[in-house]
């Protein structure tokens, strides 16, 4: 898939349209959902162009993956969620209903997330 400069996650990352933040750093930045689908739904993407986990995974220098996985870890320690729990959500492509073509993680929690899909 060609990356799609005009994504909203493109934006959010040029400065574009605003975002409820809470962690940059140079690998990525992280952003609280605008419809969270649990108490704590924060989205961690990338500073990059990379359409999908699949495209991130085989694109991006190593550097680059391990610094935004540990980053991804490091938010959800600034957002106090490792003692009780998280879930970590990666869409890729139509059946997992991608919206937004930037790879974005969620991170899902704050209260018990039950089971894995509906
Ligand atoms: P996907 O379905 O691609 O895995 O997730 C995209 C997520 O982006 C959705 O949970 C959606 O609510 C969120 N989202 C879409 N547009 C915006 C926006 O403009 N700002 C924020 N903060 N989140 C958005």
């Amino acid at each position: 898939m060609t990356y799609d400069t005009n994504n909203i996650f493109a934006k959010i990352l040029r400065g574009e349209i605003p975002c409820n933040k809470v962690h940059e750093d140079e690998y990525c930045i992280a952003f609280h959902d605008i419809t969270p689908a649990a108490p704590v739904h924060v989205l961690v993407i990338p500073k990059g162009q990379y359409t999908s986990f699949h495209d991130f995974t085989a694109q991006a220098p190593a550097g680059m993956i391990q610094g935004f996985f540990a980053s991804v870890r490091a938010v959800a320690m600034k957002l106090g969620v490792d003692q009780n729990g998280y879930r970590l959500v990666s869409n890729h492509g139509a059946d997992a209903s991608q919206s937004v073509p930037h790879f974005h993680v969620h991170i899902l929690a704050g209260r018990s997330l039950g089971a894995l899909l509906p």
